[in-house]
């Protein structure tokens, strides 16, 4: 099943994970640019979307894209700059690609949610890609309602875990879950079915502080006796280092500042099905499946528990209502 998109999508992840490499490699700190809502951009977030989108509208030119970034800001004459860069760099993946034919390709990013359609991160974690640490690229396709294929390239990875022996993570619904390994390319299965004893593994959370409540998160942690310091990790690595046995939990749960803040679904799509399909489980902090066909936020979800099967069931419990003195 889904053996075609798969090929497709693994195959422009790598050469847009290459690409984003280059453009970080290039500059050492890439330069960021404010969105309208304060959030960081760079050039690698519009040149990754633009090389994904020609891709898969060449391929599947039926399906919707939704895609985070837009070419809005892009087409000012003080942007012109950033173009020119953002065709740089998409020169040996993509051939000449012209500033208008550029922001073009990013606007096919701009569908929205229908009966199956894409859901693209481009660069997920940027604050991470800038400081040098953690980031993500992350393509899920929708069909139906379901995820039924995630890719996560995960391009600085094997540099700080080199337990986890690849950095490009896909799942085919019902189909497993894969590492494609650095050495010689070939795809080693990830399950998490094994005994996991909770003062072996790490908490996984959110760098940034205002994404997530840690104190809560850390007491929920330590009331299962999870004892190791957290892993704190920029980006949807984190659902990739939990499929890949390098933790026991990642939860996310909203700050008090923002009870109301709601989930987008290219922050997690690629991640959930990378864990679910390696015998992991994803819900939100009330236990409830994760809805992606409310549109681009998870509207109908808090906050997010990703885990080993036994240690998620545990955790969901330390979250109900005085839940922390149950377990
Ligand atoms: P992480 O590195 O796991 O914190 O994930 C990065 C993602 O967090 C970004 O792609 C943003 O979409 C998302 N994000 C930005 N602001 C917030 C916030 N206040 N709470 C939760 N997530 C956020
Ligand atoms: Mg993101």
């Amino acid at each position: 099943m889904y053996t075609k998109e798969r090929q497709i999508a693994v195959d422009v992840m790598r050469h847009a994970a290459q690409m984003a490499e280059q453009i970080r490699g290039e500059t050492g700190k890439p330069q960021a640019l404010q969105k309208a809502d304060d959030s960081p951009v760079t050039i690698a977030d519009f040149a990754v979307q633009a090389l994904i989108c020609h891709v898969l509208n060449k391929e599947f030119p039926t399906d919707a894209i939704v895609a985070e970034e837009d070419a809005d800001t892009l087409r000012s004459p003080e942007m012109a700059w950033v173009l020119a860069e953002v065709s740089r760099h998409l020169q040996p993946y993509a051939g000449n690609a012209d500033s208008d034919t550029v922001c073009d390709w990013i606007d096919l990013g701009n569908g929205t949610p229908t009966k199956r359609f894409w859901v693209l991160d481009p660069i997920d974690g940027t604050r991470g890609f800038v400081r040098g640490d953690q980031y993500a690229l992350a393509l899920a396709l929708i069909d139906n309602g379901r995820i039924v294929l995630g890719v996560l390239a995960c391009p600085a990875l094997g540099l700080q875990f080199e337990e986890v022996p690849g950095q490009l993570f896909y799942a085919v619904r019902d189909g497993g879950a894969f590492v494609v390994t650095q050495d010689n390319g070939s795809a080693i299965r990830l399950e998490r079915t094994e005994h996991v004893e909770p003062d072996r593994f790490h908490l996984l959370e959110s760098v940034e502080q205002d994404h997530n409540d840690r104190q809560r998160q850390e007491s929920i942690a330590r009331s299962l006796g999870m004892i190791l310091s957290p892993l704190r990790v920029d980006s949807q690595a984190k659902y990739a280092l939990l499929a890949a046995g390098m933790g026991a939990l990642y939860l996310r749960l909203p700050p008090e500042r923002t009870p109301d803040r709601r989930e987008k679904i290219w922050d997690h799509a690629a991640g959930v099905l990378i864990v679910e399909e390696a015998g992991g489980r994803v819900t939100d902090l009330d236990g409830l499946p994760l809805d992606f066909t409310v549109g681009v936020e998870l509207a109908a979800n808090r906050g997010i528990v990703a885990g080993v099967t036994r240690i998620h069931e545990q955790a969901i419990r330390a979250l109900s209502p005085d839940g922390e003195r149950l377990v």
